[in-house]
């Protein structure tokens, strides 16, 4: 398998120290508000690498972790806590939203089929192998303590521009003033902050250094490195993580173990909304639940998301969500052809079912080429809808749908045969059509909508699929 790795700003094979199995670590989401549509998209890829690398055959050990302290408002190292913010904010303990958030986002994550990691641990619960940490990097002379709390410095680590190809000359020239004057370096950055003066946090722990807490990076490199192993084979998060946060869990980690941190990085590029990066700071983030209730599936926003590279900027806006949409309306269509074959087909499908999930896989072992993916699934659905299919290809059908939701995750599996009942209204409907009754005939394509039931009138006969609100309960 073939993947981009921003380390060497290559493509490479993917290579784990110990086949099959690959140790993956994702940045996980800051859960002091709701996901928006861009993290969807990072975590959305991040679970096709997955799904690819099972499909190469690789035992992938995935830990995502859940940042619940220490994401400072800025990034870097000053403003206020995001939680303790949002905290305020809705008038509830820092507890409270982490608490919260987090469940949201467990469960858009079951929502949107993302594969369930071995692991989500959370900073709080880790702040003993974090001072550890700190310590280790103390130890060795990595860190300073100044008046707001333990800072890395940046300038003992000579690696540290190399991953981003930062210019530290730039950035010095364009240090913040709101950052502390005290530090060594700009790039220099917080391992541990202290609570502020006279004033307590609700979530503050004591420290060999002072009561506060851990800075936002050096969560994932203890994390990471317990549950993984100090080399990871793989670590993916969204690519503005690249300058500061990845470019700090490196210079953590390896001047802690001494060794190499991560095999191979991949990173997602940015999501646009009309024409803006989305961020919450733009007010413009949309979440899973807005997608949801204007009407549209999960299932379409995963493959919105996967109608583009995770390398190429990809934009969202509602219009390619409904037309997301409609390519899965008919995606079903082509699931729903298992629970209705035709006695005879006059032509058969120019590919064998056999291979479909084969394709797929060469695709997504090719830099996670999901654009190519889904044309490819898309010329195979327009024939299947043309040609449809006989009884003895039912159950080839049946196993190319699992292998097509094993390696995308659209649940075309999931996709039941209609009730009797149902059943005895088309066959009304299509005497009707016999009849040129096409009142009666619109009458039942009616009534099964509001059943969940769509229609496509194909050139050989209706073929009827599930729509979105079969799996949801009807207000009517
Ligand atoms: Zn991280």
């Amino acid at each position: 398998m073939k993947l981009f790795n921003t380390a060497s700003r290559r493509i490479e094979e993917v290579k784990p120290q110990k086949p099959p199995a690959i140790t993956v670590y994702t940045c996980g989401p800051t859960v002091y508000d709701y996901a928006h549509v861009g993290h969807w998209f990072t975590y959305v890829r991040a679970d096709i690498l997955i799904r690819a690398l099972k499909a190469a055959g690789f035992k992938p050990q995935w830990v995502m972790n859940i940042t619940d302290v220490g994401h400072l408002v800025s990034d870097a190292d000053h403003g206020e806590d995001k939680l303790e913010k949002s905290a305020r904010r809705e008038g509830k303990t820092a507890w409270e939203i982490a608490d919260y958030y987090t469940k949201d986002f467990v469960l858009g994550m079951q929502e949107l089929n993302i594969t369930k990691p071995a692991k989500m641990p959370k900073a709080t619960e880790h702040i003993a192998d974090q001072i550890k940490l700190i310590q280790k990097l103390e130890s060795k002379g990595f860190t300073y303590v100044i008046d707001d709390g333990v800072y890395y410095d940046t300038a003992k680590f000579p690696r540290y521009a190399e991953f981003a190809r930062l210019d530290l000359d730039e950035q010095q020239a364009g240090a913040r003033v709101s950052s502390n004057p005290q530090k060594h370096n700009p790039s220099d950055f917080a391992v541990w902050k202290f609570s502020p003066a006279g004033q307590q946090r609700d979530m503050e722990w004591d420290s060999p250094w002072g009561t506060g807490f851990p800075g936002w990076h050096i969560e994932c490199s203890a994390m990471s490195m317990k549950y993984l192993s100090e080399t990871l084979d793989m670590h993916t998060g969204g690519i503005d993580h690249i300058p500061v946060h990845h470019t700090n869990e490196i210079a953590q980690s390896e001047a802690a173990t001494g060794q190499q941190f991560v095999r191979h990085w991949m990173h997602s590029d940015h999501i646009m909304i009309e024409g803006e990066k989305i961020s919450k700071s733009l007010v413009n983030g949309i979440s899973l639940q807005e997608v949801i209730s204007e009407g549209f599936p999960p299932e379409a926003l995963r493959l919105y998301v996967l109608e583009s590279h995770y390398r190429g900027q990809s934009k969202f806006n509602w219009d390619g969500l409904q037309a997301a949409n409609n390519r899965l309306d008919d995606l079903r269509a082509m699931a729903a052809l298992r629970w209705q074959p035709r006695g005879v087909t006059h032509d058969m499908p120019t590919f064998a079912l056999e291979e479909v999930a084969t394709t797929l896989t060469d695709f997504l072992a090719n830099d996670l080429d999901t654009p190519q993916a889904l044309a490819f699934l898309s010329q195979i659905t327009t024939q299947l809808l043309t040609v449809h299919i006989e009884e003895d290809m039912v159950d080839h059908l049946g196993a190319m749908l699992k292998g097509i939701d094993d390696l995308l995750g659209l649940n075309l599996s999931a996709v039941q045969d209609i009730s009797p009942a149902q059943k005895e209204l088309l066959r009304q409907r299509e005497t009707a059509r016999a009849n040129q009754d096409w009142k009666l005939s619109d009458e039942i394509r009616d009534r099964l909508k509001t059943e969940g039931i769509g229609l496509n009138d194909a050139a050989r006969g209706v073929i009827w699929y599930p729509l979105w609100l079969s799996y949801k309960p009807s207000n009517q």
